[in-house]
């Protein structure tokens, strides 16, 4: 059996990660030097497993803090997972 390494988010491009998004079922990517809407620098830790972003993304109908690898939904999200606390799911297989 191989043991795959636990990375939940993926390398797009050098400076920009994508993750799987269980709120909105499809992957989001992020620019880890630009600013969130907020105007504010987005920060990784590096870690791929468990990973912290700082400060909150934004996307369509979906805003949450990812951090140690857990995400916490905002009440603005306009998706089923609304106001929870998830851990970051693995890449759906293809
Ligand atoms: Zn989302």
């Amino acid at each position: 059996m191989n043991v795959m390494p636990d990375h939940r988010l993926r390398i797009v491009k050098p400076g920009v990660l994508s993750m799987w998004c269980p709120g909105c079922m499809k992957a989001h990517h992020f620019d880890v030097h630009a600013l969130n809407h907020d105007g504010k620098a987005i920060g990784w830790d590096g870690d791929h497993a468990r990973p912290t972003v700082e400060p909150t993304l934004s996307f369509d109908g979906c805003e949450f803090l990812l951090r140690a690898g857990t995400l916490y939904f905002l009440s603005n999200c306009t998706h089923s997972l609304v106001g929870q606390t998830v851990p970051l799911p693995h890449f759906p297989l293809p």
